[in-house]
């Protein structure tokens, strides 16, 4: 059982001025070494309360055996006025990324540990109040093996070599919300430097990486450096308030089950994104806008906190919202087309959810903290970039960023809620901010926008509450762009005069479905490829997708699209998840198992007409990426591991390399024993993940039998391994083997979902099988949604089941 609000908010009432001194020894192998030292003031005599600790052994408080420690609390009885408690334990490292995590590199056996926390994780690392207003000053020493660097969340004060007790010892950090603490330890290859932001203040900046991917940082370095220096020099121009932290290292951590976390002072990401093989553009521009989404919490989220979990969307949408713009301006230019064909299309899908929630919810809606885990989604992310991008585009940008920064200078080291968002917005203009409010942050779903036209011209009408601000876009028969003007809409219709082709929401400032006139929707179907707007296609893509799951556009001819438009396409963000979402999306939801082998079909065969047309490399690359995954023709790909080169010329990577054995794989072009070949050639975990999903692919009894043994019986599996094995295992050309695992999957998962835990549960969750079900496995699912289901692994099958009935008629 996690935290709850009601005990939350008593321990705060009781419970201020926290801080702790903590020394950590990671000179152990299967547990670590804990010392903390915890003050803080009380506000009544004999009051009790807890500090919260999971799963430590020989638990100490203040020198005596822990009689109140029930294996995740330690009770306290408290002194009015200032209080003081030592607690000594050892706390085995873990593998799951949830707690110290360990990690072994199978490339050179080196050992690298990290606390991995967010949500209420720090409770695993250290005895601690463990909830976002009882922000702490933290003190931080380490002991860890020779030839190790650490790095942490203070600024460095102390290196082994110079302190009589050879231990790392950090400065004191300012007050910091607990779920943000960290520490990163290992033989780290480091690339460091100083600058100055435009306010003079000098900080020193590093980058991390394991030593097996020293190559892969010195390689990117100069990127790295340069997106991170464009990043704080643009939120230091839009932010008043300097950066709090001291210094800033950021970290690619292996194992890490968020993309990234935003650690005061110390960001750790997964360090995927420091692939081995070179960075396609897509690539770079995801881990730009990360970068830049992380940065912003160092304001949004780490200066100014949540006080509950309902207001995680106080954080999330605007390091979302944050990270696209300020990566654009960093010179990831279309990071929003990316946004708006990708995590934007999904937020319109998880709004319509049964699970969907208020952008902004009340505090009561998230009782405890395993709720809360749950409204780290969609809404919380993009549908609330959305809205904000909405209400910049609705208030003007001045007067947004007045509001910004009038919330920061209030809350600087503090914690706040929505309401005290509003009353800094309401004091920066003139519009009526709380009725915006209510009307786009505190309500579910979404209008709709539809455009009709008769002899007058085009009419737009909203079906729906919200105001509206957009661009609406203009072309001739010829598709080319006559004209783009802004309007608001709300309750009365807004006429346009005649265009051949109208586009609302051109500029996709608002949140809203489209419905296009029919005269537009054909003209576009015909030749979308024309429109000359990167924005303005993704648009169109975005309300073809969204045609489909409404059941209003056949699967058959969404592919038509795919085959007539992707191959001219010049957006690699728009090929990237057009493709993805034709093969992997519509295949599952969309089509039954005996045309599933035709639809991947069509999806390769628009990349190999795509690719015949010699495009630039970043398109050539994202289309050769798609190809390897989808292509039936095994002749191919199979010489691509030969010649190490593409019938087009490109070089096969690692990560390219993999995919196509992957692919070889499932088609049974490769045997167990030149998958073992490949695996013996790259000692890389990139060789290690591939190679165990290469395995699970494999079209026989025997290959899904052995798969299935390890997804479900080896308790040992890593979290990476096993999204391995499910991404291999669940193939959904091969239904007639994975099917009869369906209810096992359900079943046994639910099992062991009960006996592992939570960490346990999002894994299987998020591995639900993307292959298509038929009658008799949803009623399975039914069944199972009937009874006792912990609550992480629900919200994940609940979501999938409704995902699956949309457009199913039942
Ligand atoms: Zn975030």
């Amino acid at each position: 059982m996690s935290l709850t609000l009601v005990e939350a908010r008593a321990r705060a009432a009781l419970v201020s001025d926290v801080s702790y001194d903590l020394t950590l020894d990671l000179t152990g192998r299967d547990a670590y070494g804990c010392r903390a030292t915890v003050r803080f003031t009380a506000a009544t005599e004999g009051a009790e309360t807890f500090l919260e600790l999971a799963k430590a052994r020989e638990v100490l408080v203040d020198g005596l055996p822990a009689t109140t420690y029930d294996g995740r609390r330690i009770g306290l009885v408290c002194a009015a006025g200032s209080n003081e408690v030592t607690v000594e334990a050892r706390i085995p490292y873990v593998t799951d990324g949830d707690g110290m995590h360990t990690f072994t590199d199978p490339a050179d056996g080196e050992v690298y540990v990290g606390a991995y926390v967010g949500m209420d994780l720090c409770q695993r690392i250290f005895p601690c109040f463990d909830q976002n207003d009882l922000k702490a000053p933290v003190s931080l020493t380490v002991l860890a093996p020779p030839g190790w660097s650490v790095v942490a969340n203070g600024r460095l004060a102390g290196h082994p070599d110079q302190e009589a007790d050879g231990r790392w010892r950090f400065g004191t950090t300012p007050p910091i919300p607990l779920p943000m603490f960290t520490v990163c330890a290992g033989p780290w290859h480091s690339f460091r430097w100083e600058h100055a932001g435009p306010d003079g203040q000098v900080l020193p900046f590093a980058w991390h990486a394991r030593a097996s991917l020293s190559g892969q940082l010195d390689r990117d370095a100069d990127e790295l450096r340069a997106v991170t220096e464009a990043c704080y020099d643009e939120y230091l121009t839009m932010f008043a308030e300097p950066f709090a932290f001291g210094s800033f290292d950021q970290v690619f951590v292996p194992g890490l089950n968020w993309g990234a976390l935003e650690n005061p002072g110390c960001v750790t990401y997964r360090d995927e994104i420091l692939p081995v093989g070179t960075p396609t553009e897509g690539e770079r521009r995801r881990r730009g806008s990360v970068i830049a989404h992380e940065m912003a919490h160092q304001w949004f989220g780490n200066l100014s906190t949540m006080t509950w979990w309902e207001d995680t969307w106080l954080q999330e949408s605007f390091a979302d919202y944050m990270g696209y713009r300020v990566s654009d301006a960093a010179g990831f230019t279309g990071a929003f087309v990316d946004f708006s064909i990708s995590a934007k299309t999904r937020a319109y899908a998880a709004d319509e959810r049964r699970s969907t929630h208020p952008v902004a919810p009340e505090p009561e809606d998230v009782a405890d903290v395993d709720e809360a885990f749950n409204n780290f989604d969609s809404i919380s992310y993009a549908k609330g970039n959305s809205a904000i991008q909405q209400l910049v585009t609705w208030l003007g940008d001045e007067a947004f960023l007045a509001g910004v920064n009038a919330y920061f200078a209030r809350h600087r080291f503090g914690n706040a809620t929505l309401a005290d968002f509003v009353d800094a917005l309401d004091g920066a203009t003139d519009r009526d901010v709380r009725g915006w409010v209510e009307a786009w942050l505190r309500t579910t779903g979404f209008d709709t926008i539809r455009a009709t036209r008769d002899d007058d011209g085009v009419l737009l009408t909203r079906e729906g509450s919200r105001p509206h601000r957009f661009s609406v876009a203009t072309y001739g028969d010829d598709l080319v762009a006559t004209g783009s003007t802004m309007i608001d809409l709300s309750d009365e219709p807004v006429r346009l005069p005649g265009a051949a082709v109208v586009v609302p929401n051109a500029g996709n400032e608002t949140f809203v479905r489209l419905r296009l006139d029919a005269a537009s929707w054909s003209a576009l179907s015909q030749d979308l490829a024309s429109i000359a707007d990167d924005s303005t296609r993704a648009v169109v893509w975005a309300t073809a997708i969204d045609l489909v799951r409404c059941g209003d556009l056949a699967p058959e001819d969404f592919l038509g699209l795919v085959t007539r438009h992707a191959p001219r396409e010049r957006s690699v963000a728009i090929v990237e998840s057009v493709l993805g979402w034709a093969h992997r999306t519509l295949v599952a939801h969309h089509l039954s198992p005996a045309a599933v082998p035709d639809a991947v079909g069509q999806v390769a065969a628009a990349c190999e007409t795509g690719l015949a047309a010699g495009p630039e490399e970043p398109i050539a690359v994202a289309l050769t990426r798609t190809l390897a995954a989808t292509s039936p023709d095994s002749l191919l790909l199979g010489k691509w591991l030969v010649d190490r080169q593409t019938h087009t010329g490109l070089p096969v990577e690692p990560d390219l390399r993999w995919t196509a054995i992957h692919r070889l794989a499932s088609l049974g072009a490769l045997t167990t024993e030149e998958i073992d070949e490949e695996r013996a050639g790259d000692g890389t975990i990139v060789g290690v993940l591939g190679a165990a999903g290469a395995h699970a692919a494999l079209p026989t009894p025997e290959a899904k039998a052995a798969a299935w043994e390890r997804l479900l019986g080896d308790d040992g599996l890593s979290n990476r391994e096993f999204e391995a094995v499910s991404a291999g295992f669940w193939d959904p050309e091969q239904t007639a083997l994975v099917h009869d695992y369906l209810p096992h999957y359900f079943h046994e998962g639910l099992a062991e979902a009960l006996r592992r835990g939570a960490s346990f549960e999002e894994r299987l969750g998020k591995s639900f099988p993307p292959v298509p079900f038929a009658d008799e496995h949803l009623t399975v699912l039914e069944d199972v949604l009937r009874g006792d289901v912990p609550t992480v692994l629900r919200r994940a099958w609940e979501d999938a089941y409704d995902d699956l009935t949309r457009t199913r008629a039942r």
